[in-house]
Parts: C-alpha cells; structure tokens; sequence
C-alpha cells in the first residue's frame, strides 16, 4: 500500500498530514501528488469526500515551499476558483491544516462575495501565496487593480461542472485571460459534461489524467439498509444482527474512541469476537488487532473513520454504522471498506431518532432513499412523533401499524426481529429479486 512518504513530499507536509490523522493516502492522492509535484497539468474527475483537497494542495504547497519568498502586494502566487463560499473556505482551512508548520505562516486569503470589501481589500494590499476565491467578487477586485494575477504560478478550477451549473464559465474564461501563459493548471470535476471538456481542452497542456470512482459507484454496489432503533437498544441490536452467518467478516463504525471500546467488550461478552482499533491505541495494538482481523481470527473490527481510513481487507461482508456519521461523506467512506475491488457488500445502519438528521443528509448526499426497518418501541416512536423536528422523517402511524421501509434483499438481510416488528411495505414495481435499482427504492409514503 502507498504511504505519504512514498510520495515525495517534504517533511513537513508529512507533519501536517500526520498531526491531521491521515495514515494512508487515498486513491486520487495517489495518483495526482506525484505529476502535480512535476508541476505538470491535472485533469481529476473526482468528487468531494475522495481527498482532492489534499491531493491539490500537497503538491501546491510543496511548490510555494521549494522557493518560499514574500508575496508582492496585490499578488498572489496561487489562485484556486471554487464555486461556494462554503467550499472557498474549507479549500483555504485545507491549505491552513497542511501549511500548519510553515514559517513564517503561510499566507492564505479568501475572496467571495456577499461580505465587505474592506477587509479583502486590506488581506490583498499585503499580498498572498494563495488565494481562494469565487469567481464573481474577484472578477471585481481584478477590474479595479486592487488585485493582480499576472505572475500567478498555479490556477486550481475545483468543482468545475458546479461552476458551470451556477453560470461562472464567462467570469471563468475572464479571468484566465489575466493570468500569464506559463502556469501550473489543475482542473477538477465530479463529471464531464462537453463545456468542461472544452474548458479542459482550452487551459491545460498535456495534463496527467486522473479519475477516482464517483461516490455513486461505490454506494451502488453495497446493498444497503437502515434499522431505526431506540438508543438504548442498539447494542442487543448488534449483537442480534451479528448471529447471521453471513457476517463472517464485519467492520463495525463508531463515533468515538470510548465507544469503539465499549462495543468491542459488549460484543465479546456476548460472544462474538471483536476488536476495537482507534487514535489510541498504540501501533503495534492496531498493527495486531488489523493482523488478527486480516487473518480472520477476529470477526468483527469495531473503528472509528479516522482509524479506518487505511483499512484495506478483502472480503469484509458488512459494514455496520453503529453510530451514524457527522459528516454525510463519511458514510460513503465507510461502507466502501466492503464492496472492495469490485466485490459487492452490504451496510447497515443503526438509526436512533436523534440521528435521522444525519440520515437524510447521507441520502442527500447519495441520492438515494434507503430502506429501512423499524424496531423502536412504542415509546420510542412517540418520541420521535413528540419533536419531529428531530427526525428527518415525520412518522405517520405508530404502534402495531409501524410502517416500515423496503425489505433488504439478497442472502445478508438483517437478523430482523422474530417478534412481528419486522413489517415490509409492498415491493416497488422497479425492486426485483436481486437489488433494487436507484430511484425505485420502494419506501412506505407515510414515512418520508
Ligand atoms: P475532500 O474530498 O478533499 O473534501 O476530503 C474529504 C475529507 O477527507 C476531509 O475531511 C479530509 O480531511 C479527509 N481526508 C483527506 N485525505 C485523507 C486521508 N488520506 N486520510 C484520511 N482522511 C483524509
């Protein structure tokens, strides 16, 4: 496996990698750290939640480093162009995170519009090695001078098909026009509609091409399902789903440290053989408990996202969110340790009513619904019915007539409840024998 030394960074952008929890790189930073530090030009079809950031802002760093001087007012050496404020900032966090150990600081600005010029106008007098910017507002600082590209080495496109989509492809070409001929450009986007390609084709020279596996193709070889439960009872629940047999091998998801302990021990005092890997474990514990699951001695690796990164074991059978994530990308990150190299795998996830926030954010995010089954309480379910607000889904009926969502299909369904509970709605005209195809999800109406 490709470890960040093996790269060609410099050491301290391993700091930062590291002191960030990074162990492994992902695969788009594999492909892309290399050429980008030849300085060559990028194409990247790649979407949010596969590590681009990092995969741009490494090289880029190492670059400003290699000849490290102080920026020329007005000027900056780096521009990246994304589409939102939103991302515009957490593209400028990345470059704070990995540009941690620069001294003197590295200095990093955002342009967007909707706030003051004031405060930009001052950030640009000092002059920046990059800046972050959306294109609209910093079409304007370029119209009055107040800020200058014509010595800018590296133009970074992020998002490219969302830019377009929001109607920047004109400020885009405006604002390309200022920047000199001999320049670093990387463009990324999520898909490749034909303006893009003829952006592409018009701004790079002989880029190195590199393509990640759209989060959509990975969540569409898991067969996935939801079991919403009371909180309380999460545990037993897992340990009930456990007693199928196809989960012969089973990475387990946390949010927290402490957590992966405590379900690695509830799980082993009932039986089923499980170790928990996190930030605080020493390596050679991780390396041990890593070992013992690759060797299939253990059944089950209970992880939190961060220890999990770098996991890559063939044939495991299902991935278990036992907490749902805080971030919707991380669910993607999760259920693809199954479904490896072309495999298929299943995930489920164990929703209480707190999280169905964070559930409809990870539909949102796949664009799918996923089916679930209900097996709260009474109780529970009032609950969820006496503050909606907290669930994603308002419940119509309750009690006995609990709807409850599509029936997982294939061999490795959830160990479902034997008490009745496990109520299906009817199939949906597009779910045959096997999976059902995206957009025919069947789902009881009276839940969503
Ligand atoms: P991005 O696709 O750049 O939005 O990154 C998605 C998330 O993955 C961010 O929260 C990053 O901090 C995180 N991340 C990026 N690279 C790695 C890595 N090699 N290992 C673990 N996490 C990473």
């Amino acid at each position: 496996m490709t470890k960040f030394s093996d790269l060609g960074l410099p050491e301290m952008l391993l700091r930062a990698v590291e002191r960030e929890g990074y162990e492994t790189p992902s695969p788009i930073q594999v492909q892309a750290i290399p050429p980008l530090l030849q300085h060559r030009d990028l194409l990247g079809i790649a979407q949010t939640g596969t590590g681009k950031t990092a995969a741009f802002a490494l090289p880029i760093l190492a670059r400003i480093l290699a000849d490290r001087r102080r920026p020329l007012p007005g000027s900056t050496r780096v521009l990246v162009l994304a589409p939102t404020r939103e991302l515009a900032a957490q593209i400028a966090e990345s470059f704070r995170a990995y540009g941690q150990f620069l001294r003197p600081a590295l200095q990093v600005g955002v342009i967007v519009g909707g706030v003051a010029h004031r405060p930009q106008l001052d950030m640009l007098a000092r002059g920046l090695e990059v800046l972050v910017a959306t294109p609209g507002r910093l079409l304007e600082h370029l119209g009055t001078r107040h800020c200058v590209i014509d010595k800018t080495e590296v133009l970074v496109l992020d998002e490219a098909d969302h830019m377009l989509d929001l109607g920047f492809i004109i400020p885009i070409r405006r604002i390309v026009a200022k920047l000199p001929k001999a320049r670093q450009t990387l463009l990324f986007s999520a898909t490749m509609p034909r303006e893009i390609a003829g952006l592409a084709g018009d701004l790079l020279r002989d880029p190195a091409h590199v393509s990640v596996a759209p989060v959509a193709t990975t969540v569409d070889r898991v067969e996935q399902h939801v079991v919403l439960v009371d909180g309380a009872a999460k545990r037993d629940i897992l340990v009930e789903l456990m007693r199928d047999a196809s989960v012969s091998r089973a990475i387990v998801f946390t949010r927290t440290k402490r957590g992966a302990d405590k379900v690695a021990q509830h799980l082993e005092t009932a039986g089923v053989g499980a170790q928990a890997i996190h930030g605080n474990k020493s390596q050679n514990q991780r390396i041990r408990a890593l070992d013992g699951f690759k060797r299939g001695d253990t059944r089950v690796l209970v992880a939190t996202d961060i220890a999990a990164r770098g996991i890559d074991v063939d044939g495991v059978t299902h991935v278990f969110n036992y907490e749902l994530p805080d971030v919707p990308e991380s669910y993607v990150h999760r259920i693809g340790r199954t479904a490896r190299a072309g495999a298929s795998g299943r995930a489920i996830s164990l929703c209480e009513n707190e999280e169905r926030p964070l559930l409809r954010q990870i539909e949102k995010l796949t664009r799918q619904t996923l089916p679930f089954t209900d097996r709260r309480t009474a109780a529970g379910s009032r609950q969820a019915e006496a503050h909606p607000e907290s669930t994603s889904r308002p419940r119509g009926r309750s009690g006995a007539g609990k709807p409850s969502g599509q029936r997982p299909t294939g061999g490795g369904r959830p160990h479902l409840a034997s008490d009745g509970r496990n109520h299906q709605a009817p199939k949906s005209p597009g779910a045959h024998a096997g999976r059902p195809s995206q957009g025919h999800r069947a789902r009881a109406p009276e839940m969503r």
